[in-house]
């Protein structure tokens, strides 16, 4: 089960600096690995939210939200073929790798729409659930820009962080909806239904 642990043979040879340049050749393409499989994942990732956003605007009730998330779903739509540009910059075809955690927001937002007992707290899950989702891509295309840097990408960065912008504000967008108004109409629908159950 350790196959990618250094034997004590092998940590020898690297502590003691004798194969330097052969680590140096090794970590870099160990870099360049993760850095496609990350890209894959946000290939499935952003197509699988192609997929669920037209059911969280479905759901959503005020307008201003349902507009918001409308809008983000046609830039996710760019945003999937962007992806495919950062694979064409590297000389790749586009391929996909299950996103387990994109999956798990998506199930995440599933169960609170689900369960909401107004529309009111359903906006309020919607937008919880989308920012957890803006956050994970923020923090995905934060490290695959830095990766591409690193690696010398410099179109696949240039392209990376411009979907990053994108989701940054996605995110505020959805911060300022909630405070604007959704959470204080989602309080006052709860106190209302708390005063129509001490009425009976
Ligand atoms: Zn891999
Ligand atoms: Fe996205
Ligand atoms: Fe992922
Ligand atoms: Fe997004």
């Amino acid at each position: 089960m350790s196959t990618r642990t250094a034997s004590p043979t092998q940590k020898k040879t690297i502590s003691n600096g004798r194969s330097r340049e052969a680590l140096k050749k090794r970590a870099t393409h160990g870099l360049g690995e993760l850095f496609k499989d990350q890209l894959k994942d946000m290939y499935w990732a952003e197509k699988a939210l192609v997929k669920a956003l037209p059911k969280m605007m479905k759901n959503a009730s005020n307008e201003v939200l349902v507009d918001a998330i409308g809008g983000h779903l046609e830039v996710t739509k760019l945003q999937v073929t962007r992806l495919e540009d950062v694979f064409a910059s590297i000389g790749l075809k586009p391929q996909a790798k299950e996103c387990l955690a994109m999956q798990g927001l998506i199930k995440e937002a599933d169960e609170i729409m689900k369960e909401a007992e107004n529309e009111f707290v359903c906006d309020a899950g919607i937008i919880a659930a989308a920012q957890k989702v803006e956050h994970y891509e923020i923090a995905s295309y934060g490290t695959l820009r830095a990766f591409a840097v690193a690696l010398g990408f410099e179109d696949a960065a240039e392209l990376l962080g411009e979907t990053l912008e994108e989701e940054k504000e996605a995110d505020d967008a959805l911060t300022e909806i909630a405070e604007d108004q959704i959470n204080s109409d989602a309080v006052n629908a709860s106190d209302e239904e708390d005063d129509e159950e001490d009425e009976v």
